[in-house]
């Protein structure tokens, strides 16, 4: 499957890991799927920001629960899904750590960028195979909306 993502949203994502810097900022992809000749594909409508509810440790994150239901009200009434996730990896790269693919659930998108020393850099969605065992990273079609 392929993540389709506004170039602004990608900026915006990238300036969350900026302002969370040098904590993991997070949050949640609102958005739908559409069919296409090429298959089915996720796109991100706008981003949620959450509050990473993991304040012991800047490399983890973790959306309360009760957030999450609440978000996940919200957009269903205004016709959006939950399509994946998204956090920052503090000088770290944009690549799942153990956390993360133990924490994820099969077919949503997992975006990770990469924040260097403050600055948003590189990019990744990654998806978890459906046996659970490893993320695979994940086609993303930035595009610019006219
Ligand atoms: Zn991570």
């Amino acid at each position: 499957m392929t993540l389709r993502l506004p170039a602004a949203l990608a900026a915006e994502i990238r300036r969350a890991g900026e302002a969370a810097y040098p904590a993991e900022g997070c949050g949640i992809l609102a958005g739908h799927t559409e069919g296409g000749v090429e298959g089915e594909a996720k796109v991100v409508v706008r981003l949620v920001p959450a509050v990473n509810s993991r304040t012991d440790d800047p490399h983890r994150y973790l959306i309360a629960a009760e957030d999450l239901r609440r978000i996940d009200r919200e957009l269903r009434g205004q016709g959006l899904d939950i399509v994946g996730y998204y956090h920052s990896h503090p000088d770290h790269p944009a690549v799942p750590s153990v956390f993360d693919t133990e924490h994820a659930w099969p077919w949503y998108s997992y975006i990770i960028v990469r924040v260097d020393r403050g600055r948003g850099t590189e990019l990744a969605s990654w998806v978890l195979d459906d046996d659970r065992a490893a993320m695979r990273a994940e086609f993303v079609e930035v595009f610019s909306e006219v």
